[in-house]
This record gives C-alpha cells, structure tokens and sequence, in this order.
C-alpha cells in the first residue's frame, strides 16, 4: 500500500546496519535502529488512538525519538505537527485548538504543566523521549508495521508559520510538497550517502526538520544530531562533516571565534545558509577565512525551498540564486499583480510541487494569497538580474511608505551596515506626523561605535532624501527569532511613539 513520503524516507532504512545519527554522548544510532524506534512509535500511535488524518502535535526537545514521531505519524497517516520549544502553554494552546489536535506530546518533565491544559481541550497527552510514557507503550510494541495508504496529495505535516503579526497559520504539506522538493535538493546539492551533514537546527521548523532531514534520509546520507547550536560542539564536529546547514547566525558566531580556520573545514564539501538573509560581508569573510563560498538559498514554510545558489557555478554573495528546476518565480507589482520588467524590484510569486495546499481552515486567507493561475503570494520583494539570480530585498509588510515614496529597508541597511562602527542594522518605518511613516535606523555598534554625525553625512550623500533615516537608536544587538530572523514586528513596536511623543 503506497505511503509516498514513508516509503522514499523511511522504509528503505528498514535492516540497514548503515550508521545513520551521531548522538552527542558518542553513541551511533544505525538506520535500522532509527527505522524500527519510527514503527514501534507507529504501533504506539496506533494504540492511543491516532487515526488517519489526524493532528499529531508535539512540543519536545531535540531528540532521535522526536524525529522518530515524525516518521511515526506519516505511517500511521497523521498529519505531524511539531511546535517551537520556546512556544508558552497558552500558546501551546491556541494550536491545539486551531489544529483541532487528538494528541499532545511534550517531554516528560512538562507533563505536569500540560496536563491542566490537554484535559481542559479534552486533548489526550502522552510524553516522548527518555521515561516518556509513549516511548514506554513503543517498547512493548513490534518493530514493524504497515503503513498506512496515503496519496500523495495527502497532508503530511501542518506547520505553523512563525507569525510575526496577526495569528499564526497552519500551512497544510502534503506527502508530495514534501517529497518533489527533498528529491530537487538532493539532486541539486549532490547529496549521497558518502555525506555526513552537521546538524545543529531546531526541529521544529521546516529548515532543520524538512530540509535537513528529508535531503539526509532520501540520499541516504548521516547526520551528527546536536541539540542545539553550541560552538564548541561545532567545532568538534566540523572535521567529521562534510556539510552543514544553518541560519546566518551560526556562520558569524563562527567567524568570531579563532577556531574557525581552512584546515577545520577542510574536509566540508558544502555550507549552505537559509531562513534569514546572510550579509555579503559574511559570505566573503567565510570565503577569505575558509577559501570556501557559503551556498544561499532561499525558502518558506509555506512553500519548501525555491531558490539555491549553484554547487557548481558562481554562488553570488547578497543573492539566493536561480529558482529550483521545478519552480516558476515572477516579479509582480504588488498592488496590481501585472508582471514587473526584469531588474525591477516587486512581490515573489512563485508556483511548483513544492507549494503548500493553503492554510488550514483558512479558504479566504488561502484564496487571498494566491493569484488565479496558481501562483503563491510570498509576501516577500525582491528582483531577478540578467543572470536569473534572485535578491531578497525584503518583507512587503516591511516596506516603509515615507511621505507617499515607497523605501526598501534593504538598500539603506546595505549602505549602513558599510559604516564605521556599525555591526548590523535594521531599518524600519514608524509613524512621523508629517511623513505619515518616517525611517528608523536601529544600529548595532561594534568596537568604538557608529558616529552618528559621519552617517548622517554619508546617507545625504548616498541616499535620495526619502530614504536618509530620520532618526537612529543603539541597541547592543538586533532581536532575533531562533531561525536569525531579526523581529521587526517587536521594533517596530518598541520605537512606535519616537517621532510623535
Ligand atoms: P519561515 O517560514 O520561517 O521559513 O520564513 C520564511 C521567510 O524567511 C521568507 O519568506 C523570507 O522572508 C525569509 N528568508 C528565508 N530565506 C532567506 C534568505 N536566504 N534571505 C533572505 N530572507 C530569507
């Protein structure tokens, strides 16, 4: 009985000796153990009641049992739902709910904070990982099972996105969004089973878990599971890897310590970098210190990734590179929805297998976010140059509209974070009584600090007026998302009364 997404990942591993994950106290987990930990926990669904197509929610530590679940619901043919560690049990709540959940799961120690919670949703709760109670239930269970049959427009796994304004949305993935974009990426980054990736992202969120696990199973390939991004642990890592994924933050911690050097990473084939834009300056200071170019490549939860720079060819510092094989990308105003001349700056549309169903229980939103012809509305702007590279220049909600001209926070932070003293930056728009929304600069010093008096002079020489920010504040660092998103939303808040008090 075909299971499309369980039979490309997880049911060759099924016997296979083959080492598979490295865990942190050294020991190796082989893919037959992962395969047969993924069908007891199968049996164990099962058992508890889980029924084809329902919400399998997990919020659990970083653990081989937590991946297992993952492997678990897709046989069973649930829909895999996993949840920010970080989220509170109110908002722990809001998904259980909005999802319409049979299951929680959390780690053993928090079932007595979940408890009050699951009972009043009427949600059954079970925990995961060392002592949890469903890993109990998996031990008494059979290493194998059937899976169940699923088509490959069935939904696989409903992610919420991050949600920075407004209530978070479930984007519904199906076996086959899943699937054509792990079959493109592995193709594309040339991953076999010769590869050892470094993994040090959350699995909670399509990066680490979709991206990194599915291009990993799929190629057959092994993994060093690290719990979380720690440095020194990296750093041990790196001369047993041959690549590794990450957000742009793993790659500047990296540049900042003395370890990082050509001999570390000599034996890497592949650094690729994704979830939040990598600043040239990164990309050509990892070049100079490691002789190697880190690989940008762009994606969303909704859709699954769309572009990638090259393996071979010319990886374009500031870019994300061409779209996918399989992916249409237009530029379109974004008022109008007409498509924009190349080079001209507007919405990313895209359309292809990896495109999510819509939003779950959500028509009208859905609807509102595609056009007719099938192409999904990103939300973000960016532009196409001749060579069909992409460059991110943003979030649409991000666009500051000052005095009725449209500013892209991209191209004043570019010129920014160029000054003396300046570390990073982060441009925003906030309300101003003459210019309806005026430019906040928000700088994150490095060494002696920015001389605001030299910026000011060096925006007015650079920047049509419109642009020049209108006001500038220190912060000791940039507020990030545990994917290194820096969180606007929260600036934007936090600066809101700085023209108008
Ligand atoms: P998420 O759904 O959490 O994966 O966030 C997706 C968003 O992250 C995209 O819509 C982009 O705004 C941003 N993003 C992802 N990759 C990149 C990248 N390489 N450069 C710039 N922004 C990116």
């Amino acid at each position: 009985m075909p299971n499309p997404l369980f039979d490309a990942l997880f049911a060759p591993m099924e016997g296979q000796a083959r080492p598979l994950m490295h865990l942190p106290d050294g020991t190796v987990l082989s893919a037959a153990e992962f395969h047969a930990m993924t069908a007891r926990l199968a049996n164990a669904l099962r058992a508890v009641g889980v029924a084809t197509g329902a919400r399998v929610v997990v919020q659990a530590a970083k653990t081989p049992q937590m991946l297992a679940l993952y492997g678990a619901s897709v046989a069973s043919g649930a829909v895999f739902l996993p949840l920010n560690t970080g989220y509170t049990a109110e908002e722990v709540a809001y998904f259980l709910a909005d999802s319409d959940a049979c299951l929680l799961l959390v780690d053993p120690e928090r079932r007595e904070v979940m408890a009050p919670l699951a009972a009043r949703l009427g949600i059954r709760l079970e925990t995961l990982g060392e002592g949890g109670s469903l890993d109990a239930l998996a031990s008494d269970c059979a290493p194998g099972f059937a899976p169940a049959t699923r088509a490959p427009d069935d939904l696989a796994a409903l992610l919420y996105t991050s949600g920075t304004t407004g209530r978070s949305k479930g984007a519904m993935m199906s076996h086959d969004n899943l699937l054509s974009n792990a079959r493109t990426l592995v193709e594309l980054w040339r991953f076999t089973s010769q590869d050892v990736l470094l993994h040090a992202l959350p699995i909670f969120h399509t990066h680490g878990l979709f991206v990194a696990c599915n291009v990993v199973f799929l190629s057959g390939a092994q993994m060093i599971f690290q719990p979380r991004f720690d440095l020194d642990a990296v750093i041990a890592a790196l001369p047993r890897a041959t690549a590794m994924m990450g957000v742009p933050t793993f790659y500047t911690r990296l540049l900042a310590d003395p370890r990082l050097s050509r001999e570390l990473v000599g034996h890497m084939r592949l650094f690729i970098s994704g979830s939040a834009p990598l600043l040239s300056e990164t990309h050509m200071a990892w070049q100079a210190r490691t002789g190697q170019a880190i690989l940008e490549r762009y994606g969303m939860t909704e859709t699954n990734m769309l572009t990638s720079n090259p393996c071979d060819g010319p990886r374009r510092p500031g870019t994300v590179g061409p779209p996918l094989p399989d992916v249409a990308l237009r530029i379109t105003d974004p008022e109008s929805g007409a498509p924009l001349p190349e080079g001209q700056t507007g919405m990313i549309e895209v359309r292809g297998p990896n495109v999510f169903q819509g939003y779950w229980q959500m028509p009208e939103k859905t609807a509102a976010e595609f056009r007719e012809d099938g192409f999904f509305i990103t939300g973000d702007l960016g532009r196409i140059d001749a060579e069909g590279y992409v460059q991110i220049v943003g979030r649409a909600k991000d666009l500051i509209i000052s005095g009725g001209f449209n500013v892209y926070p991209k191209e004043v932070e570019l010129v920014l974070d160029e000054m003396p003293g300046v570390l990073e930056s982060a441009v925003i728009g906030v309300p101003h009584p003459d210019f309806g929304e005026a430019v906040l600069a928000v700088l994150a010093p490095t060494g002696a600090g920015p001389d605001l008096a030299a910026i000011g002079s060096a925006m007015r020489e650079r920047l049509a007026r419109y642009k020049q920010p209108k006001g500038y504040v220190l912060l000791p660092e940039l507020p990030r998302n545990t994917m290194g998103k820096v969180q606007k939303a929260g600036l934007r808040a936090r600066y809101r009364d700085h023209f108008t008090r």
